[in-house]
């Protein structure tokens, strides 16, 4: 399925060989064996794609969005019916089951046809002057060249999020892919390229993180950064734009509350949080990290919590029925482990799991794990997890537990689960969080606003919304007479 070696780096509209002996090795996180090789792309490279983009920015923006979108829905045709296959290779690469993997594929192919219908609509303004001689008008127009750096855990849909309205919007593209999952990210631009993509709209490079997003930040003609990835690396984008003073659109780490009030639904609500928890074995940013249960419904709550639970079948994503793949790395594995450790420490009771899988597959794999017995200074109710460990805390009171879903830095995703009405409008208006889902775990998609607040990011991905962060408004005053 995969050669050996995929030095290749994609600048101004050509495929280049980046041979100069070293490459970045992909992984299988199931089996831990090496895929194949990518171009190691420093500095240079990126500097030569960003004068690419550069390139091809007038020429692309000075198309009407008619002419954009029909590139961009062209993609959106191939992507979706390429879909297995993609998804087989990010299943490969990313360890997620492949449903999941084919799944992400056409949710990502849902971006770029949202934003094929988007690119027709980027609105203006005529603001009704208050001075007789003079006409006022407000254009929208593409910001310019725009950084894309994207993460490992949605290795296709958080590229065409990113890429799907900046190309919309008017604008070019350099692309750097997280160095677990390039793969994909090789795929997408090879679609782009079939569509029929002009030279130099958009352009990848695979390689050093640091080097990589280094010359972005240099250089004074990338206008944007939009980033997907965790709080440490947002801040330094965001300290290091400043010479610059670029724009910036951050979607960084999450610690979702998950709220089940006594008059939820409990069968529904076991279910939601089990998809919200172990969806992409919790390696998500609006995965529920923290599980707040009115004590009247905990003990029967968390019993069928488990026993859903207890059935996730686990192993490689290629294996028909599993649900819980790899984790991605050791450092992964890490992290449950000291999460396990510290909660057991402070007095939590495994309820289920709480030990690595012993399978027949060198991956990374834990056990799904049920904890109760939390108290709120655990590391899991306050580091992002992105691991299989669900936490159960209760409470018995509404203003309570809100304040304590409140209390963290992030402000990601947060749900509540009830059927009362006026507590679900209230909640959600008292929440710190971007998104809040209520009886609804799945909130990310094409037409509607993703983001967080406090230190999960700004800038919002998807809808109109989306588009809108890779546009400048420009205002135009005109004297009249
Ligand atoms: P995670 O912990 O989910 O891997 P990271 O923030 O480390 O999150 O990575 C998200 C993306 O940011 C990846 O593409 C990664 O290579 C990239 N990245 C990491 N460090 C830097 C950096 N200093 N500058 C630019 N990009 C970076």
């Amino acid at each position: 399925m995969f050669e050996k070696s995929t030095k290749i780096i994609f600048i101004d509209g050509k495929w280049k060989e980046v041979d100069d002996g070293k490459g970045v090795a992909v992984y299988n996180p199931a089996t831990l064996e090496p895929i194949t090789e990518v171009a190691d792309g420093g500095s240079r490279v990126t500097e030569e794609a960003i004068q690419a983009a550069s390139k091809a920015f007038p020429g692309w923006s000075e198309l009407t969005g008619r002419e954009r979108s029909r590139i961009l829905y062209k993609a959106y045709e191939l992507m979706s019916e390429d879909a297995e296959r993609l998804g087989e290779i990010l299943t490969t690469e990313q360890g997620k089951p492949l449903k999941e993997g084919i799944g992400e594929v056409k949710g990502a192919a849902n971006f770029l046809l949202w934003y094929s219908e988007e690119a027709s609509r980027g609105y203006g303004e005529w603001i009704p002057s208050s001075i007789k001689s003079k006409r006022m008008l407000v254009i929208p127009q593409p910001v310019g060249v725009v950084g894309a750096i994207t993460p490992w855990n949605f290795p296709s849909s958080m590229i065409t999020r990113k890429i799907g309205p900046a190309l919309a919007a008017g604008c070019t593209v350099v692309l750097k892919p997280a160095p677990e999952t390039p793969l994909s990210a090789i795929e997408i631009v090879k679609i782009f390229e079939r569509a029929g993509m002009p030279e130099g709209v958009i352009n990848l490079v695979t390689g050093d993180a640091q080097e990589i997003g280094n010359a972005m930040l240099k250089s004074k003609e990338v206008r944007l950064l939009t980033f997907t990835g965790s709080t440490a690396v947002g801040k330094y984008l965001m300290q290091e734009s400043a010479e610059h003073v670029k724009k910036l659109s951050l979607e960084l780490g999450g610690h979702a509350p998950s709220v089940v009030f006594e008059d939820a639904d409990i069968d529904k609500a076991t279910s939601l949080v089990l998809a919200s928890k172990f969806r992409n074995n919790g390696q998500t940013c609006i995965c529920t990290n923290r599980l707040y249960v009115h004590e009247s419904i905990a003990d029967q709550f968390t019993a069928m919590l488990t026993e859903k639970v207890s059935q996730l079948k686990i192993g490689s994503g290629f294996e028909e029925g599993v649900e819980l793949g790899p984790l991605i790395n050791e450092q992964a594995s890490e992290k449950v482990h000291s999460h396990l450790r510290d909660a057991v420490g402070k007095g939590a009771q495994v309820v289920l799991g709480g030990a690595e899988w012993e399978g027949n597959l060198e991956g990374y794999f834990y056990k799904p794990t049920v904890l109760t017995d939390i108290s709120d200074d655990m590391l899991i109710m306050n580091e992002e997890t992105f691991d299989p460990i669900i936490p159960v805390q209760t409470f018995s009171d509404e203003t309570e537990v809100l304040q304590k879903a409140n209390d963290t830095d992030y402000g990601l995703a947060a749900y509540i689960f009830t059927e009362n009405t006026n507590r679900a409008i209230r909640a959600s208006e008292k929440l710190e969080y971007g998104i809040v889902g209520v009886n609804d775990v799945f909130p990310a998609v094409a037409e509607a606003p993703f983001g967080g607040i406090k230190q999960s990011g700004n800038g919002k991905e998807g809808g109109h919304y989306g588009m809108e962060e890779f546009l400048e408004m420009k205002f135009v005053s005109i004297g009249i007479g």
